[in-house]
């Protein structure tokens, strides 16, 4: 079958052999990737002031912990449309018309704009959206700015991708857990596909854990890679996670295989969770997920017998109507059957004694209550903003030592829908100013035509990147941005672990990109507040970090390749756990005192129409590609030329579709154009579209599509009014969106 090309690793490794000697003039350095979340610890080798070859590290944990997009990271920082030098927008807004200019006159006027416009409109007119890897190292800075200036409107991704699901995991336990899957008997993945080249040492750690005997159960609608070599495959409907969950805990608690002992001294609702879980008797459990009742039956009991168990976080659960509750399901499973901070079970990490967490960096408590209620989307679905995780101030200081606890950046932000509404003029107030760093914003979120709206209607769009991407396209100034390759990093697992990595400079940055470090430090002189960002230089700011210990960042990085606390399992038995009852809250009280149903549930997706009769789903990863990244690398394009959609054979059948011919594929929100690639793992009448397609050798501006982003992009399609957001976290349903597709459709040129 033609299609997309197949991926061989030994290909990659091949094109790249791990040399068994340096050669001459060949110097080391240890880094972490950051072409994409992952953070891989890598070996960089460096010549002649250039890194020559990136590998996996050396040390046992982390060995083989690298894919095609780690090995090919020189190659893309080094293309010739990286951006080396600041520029300034000189036409029309996103008409492609710049002027260099240096740092200093760029952060000049914007920082005298910014001020103008936060005199004018309020602090809150200030909106940002930055994402924690590739341009990284941010470490909390922007928040602290921020907080400093009086903003609260912060988005990220990790709305949509982990800082929800930590913001959610609070609800019950007061921390988000790390599933120990080296040393577990079951894991559970729901939708989640690492593979040799997606999520690396994920896919190392299950296939070590299964080699040692560990089940695996795959929920997944495809018969994934994991599916294809699991215990137990259940084919769920796609976004029906929750529905799954309740008919696994109807189940466990029928059949009496929870932690009757745990639950007794530590848990509080569980009289109110069987009473919910009661109205999902297995059979409509069955219809709700279209997998047979045997079937989930025995998935669960194996979960709560073979245990410890793990449910690794995934990020297909974290993109659905019914996220809230399918997280804060997950989390109950965890918790009923006995597996919190053990090992081989999901662990509370909480802060490292020694560093300074950038929780604290970030510095929350001086944003007033009255900014800090302001935050577009509290109103409506508050889960992950200031309004939602304030009760956990006080448990969180008890049992963690701070009140702010901000687990991968996700727990005191606004709500992306909510501010580009606002960004628009749709808003209850004015946001008119928005920075973008290190994220492609237009296509990252739901409803991309609102997005477009909402950054043209901007007085000021400053955008720090390594590329021309879509949104640095409709800037007012473009920061060139460094890589992970060209500056350290102290990678504390996102504030999700107290385990720390460090990362050394491999070589210098080309031109005059600069770390997001520089950025803000940059910018908090041009407003008028240096003394928020007082450190000269990155490194000094890790120094301070890691004042108590007794170390400086360079010795640090050459004496650890990872830095932790020995573990300390079940601390909630000295602290109890970091919710306002200090117990497993299997009923929310924060929920309930939200107004919101404080017990999970299931919203079923209205029915398909005649108009839009096939459902689609986005957010997989593709192996040669992070997010919107990776475009430009002819390495990755060879292997993944165009967007293609994945429909399966009866679908293909039933539409008359043919392998790879363009199509249009639309629904109520746009329209975008694919190529048809026909796979035996997809079931019928769903359709697979890929995440953040542009093309970066086409011409940029509006005038070109944004390199094609109108053309391509999923976002296009991806609604986000009431009906298709979770209605606790307002986070858009990726997982089961209604679409058409017509044949015949060439793009236009
Ligand atoms: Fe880098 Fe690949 Fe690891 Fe991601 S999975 S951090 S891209 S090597």
């Amino acid at each position: 079958m033609a299609g997309p090309p197949s991926i061989d690793p030994a290909e990659v490794q091949a094109a790249t052999p791990i040399p068994r000697k340096l050669r001459k003039g060949v110097v080391t350095r240890k880094a972490l990737c950051a072409s994409c979340d992952i953070a891989c610890s890598v070996v960089t080798e460096v010549q002649q002031g250039r890194v020559v070859r990136v590998r996996s590290s050396d040390n046992p944990i982390f060995r083989d912990n690298i894919c095609m997009k780690g090995i090919v990271a020189p190659k893309g920082f080094a293309h010739p449309d990286r951006i080396r030098h600041p520029l300034k927008r000189v036409g029309e807004r996103g008409s492609g018309e710049w002027q260099q200019v240096s740092w200093s006159e760029a952060m000049q006027d914007i920082g005298q704009r910014l001020n103008h416009i936060v005199a004018e409109h309020g602090p809150e007119a200030w909106a940002v959206s930055t994402s924690q890897w590739n341009t990284g190292t941010d470490h909390g800075l922007g928040r602290r700015l921020m907080n400093h200036v009086g903003s609260p409107n912060w988005i990220s991704g990790v709305a949509l991708c982990a800082g929800n699901t930590a913001a959610v995991n609070r609800m019950t336990y007061g921390w988000f857990p790390m599933a120990d899957i080296l040393q577990t008997r079951c894991i559970v993945l729901f939708g989640h596909n690492p593979k040799r080249h997606s999520w690396v040492p994920v896919y190392n750690q299950i296939r070590r854990a299964q080699a040692g005997g560990a089940k695996l159960i795959v929920l997944d609608p495809r018969k994934s890679e994991n599916a294809e070599v699991a215990d137990i495959w259940l084919p769920l409907k796609a976004g029906s996670d929750a529905a799954m969950c309740l008919g696994w805990l109807k189940v466990i608690i029928d059949e009496g295989l929870y932690d009757k002992d745990f639950i007794a001294q530590w848990a509080v609702g569980f009289e109110d969770l069987k009473k919910r879980v009661d109205e999902y008797p297995l059979e409509r459990v069955a219809q709700l997920t279209g997998c047979e009742p045997e079937a989930i039956a025995e998935a669960a009991r194996l979960y709560a017998t073979a245990g410890p168990s793990v449910i690794p976080w995934t990020p297909m659960t974290d993109m659905q109507r019914n996220s809230t509750s399918a997280i804060r399901l997950q989390s109950i499973l965890r918790a009923i059957c006995g597996y919190l901070d053990i090992p081989g079970g999901e662990q509370l990490h909480g802060f490292h004694p020694d560093i300074v967490p950038e929780s604290d960096i970030e510095m929350h408590h001086v944003l007033s209550r009255e900014q800090q209620d302001k935050q577009l989307g509290s109103d409506t679905h508050p889960v992950f903003t200031y309004r939602g995780q304030r009760a956990f101030l006080e448990p969180g200081e008890r049992v963690w030592g701070r009140q702010y606890n901000n687990q991968v950046t996700g727990c005191f932000m606004a709500n992306p829908s909510a501010t580009f509404r606002a960004m628009a003029g749709e808003g209850s107030y004015p946001v008119k100013a928005f920075f973008a760093l290190g994220n492609n914003t237009l296509m990252s979120f739901a409803n991309m035509p609102l997005i477009l709206k909402a950054i043209l209607n901007q007085d000021l769009v400053v955008v720090h990147e390594q590329f021309m991407t879509p949104t640095a396209q409709l800037a007012d100034y473009v920061l060139p941005a460094d890589s992970w390759l060209e500056r350290p990093w102290l990678m504390d697992g996102y504030g999700w672990t107290s385990m720390y990595r460090p990362s050394q400079k491999s070589m210098d940055p080309p031109g005059e990109c600069k770390s997001t470090f520089e950025f803000w430090r940059q910018l908090a002189h041009a407003i008028g507040k240096p003394d928020v960002v007082p450190w000269e230089t990155l490194e000094a700011f890790y120094d301070d970090r890691l004042a108590a210990t007794g170390m400086k960042f360079e010795e640090f990085a050459e004496k650890y390749e990872v830095y932790f606390a020995p573990p300390h399992f079940k601390k909630y038995e000295e602290t109890g756990f970091a919710t306002p009852s200090g117990k497993v809250e299997l009923k929310s009280s924060v929920l309930q005192d939200l107004g919101l149903d404080p017990l999970p549930y299931f919203r079923e997706d209205p029915p398909l129409g005649t108009e839009f009769p096939l459902m689609m789903f986005t957010g997989v990863r593709e192996d040669e590609y992070f997010q919107t990244g990776h475009r430009h690398i002819p390495e990755m394009r060879q292997r993944a030329p165009e967007p293609y959609l994945f429909v399966s054979p009866g679908t293909a059948g039933e539409y008359a579709l043919e392998e790879e011919e363009w199509v249009t594929v639309e629904n109520q929100v746009g329209l975008i154009h694919m190529k048809v690639a026909i796979r035996d793992n997809m079931p019928d009448n769903l359709v697979r579209i890929p995440h953040g397609w542009w093309k970066p050798e086409v011409n940029p501006g509006l005038q070109n599509g944004l390199s094609d982003a109108l053309k391509y992009a999923d976002a296009m399609l991806c609604p986000d009014d009431a009906d298709f957001l979770d209605r606790e976290q307002g986070i858009p349903h990726l997982k089961g969106i209604p679409c058409r597709i017509r044949k015949n459709m060439e793009p236009p040129a």
